[in-house]
């Protein structure tokens, strides 16, 4: 059974334009819980939100596994929310001069030098979070915001605990060339050209 088909949807509501759902879920423990969607029908937000859940931790608020998820199966479901004229901590880069905001869970994925997921562009303008290993129930969601960005300024400092970590985020234009072809399809399409993936830049520590 799918999480999606554990939910009971008891009423729902709209605030500024933004559909509220209040639901139970039948997982155990039962949870009464209320959903945010953007627009009407997207049901796939229902689906991210029961198959994941967002907890406050020593890194902020993150996203961590409801389920299993077996390699290969989409976990996040990310939607474009706004076009911002910079990057900042927080935007996903999905060209070289365009910068977004995505909906959440998708925004409170932390990073990790050793990911679980890696990004896939949807057709909601923004990326998937695609399993690239068997997720465990209750394990943190992560991605390496190396694969979106071209030049990073989110992590200054990165305390993934990887034993691969790279102490810092500087972008895909700085990633050793081994790294950006282990990810693979996994990573934002705009990158995908082969000068992207074969230039190796210097990064430069300050
Ligand atoms: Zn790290």
């Amino acid at each position: 059974m799918r999480a999606i088909d554990q939910l009971i949807l008891l009423c729902r509501w709209i605030i500024d334009g933004q559909l509220h759902c209040l639901c139970w879920t039948l997982q155990t423990p039962p949870q009464l819980l209320i959903y945010k969607i953007r627009e009407k029908n997207e049901s796939m937000d229902l689906a991210s939100l029961i198959d994941v859940k967002v907890k406050l931790t020593n890194k902020g608020r993150s996203v961590f596994a409801s389920r299993s998820f077996s390699k290969g199966e989409t976990v996040v479901v990310g939607r474009r929310v706004m076009i911002l004229p910079q990057r900042t901590n927080h935007s996903f880069q999905i060209d070289f001069d365009l910068h977004i905001e995505l909906d959440e869970p998708a925004r409170l994925i932390n990073h990790s030098c050793s990911p679980n997921t890696g990004v896939r562009n949807n057709k909601f303008g923004a990326y998937d979070f695609v399993a690239l290993v068997d997720i465990t129930e209750g394990n943190e969601i992560t991605w390496d915001y190396e694969t979106t960005e071209f030049v990073s300024i989110a992590v200054p400092e990165c305390g993934c605990g990887s034993p691969s970590c790279r102490l810092r985020t500087h972008g895909f234009k700085f990633l050793p060339v081994k790294i950006k072809k282990k990810y693979g399809e996994f990573i934002a399409d705009y990158l995908k050209d082969s000068t992207c993936l074969t230039e190796e830049s210097q990064a430069h520590f300050f």
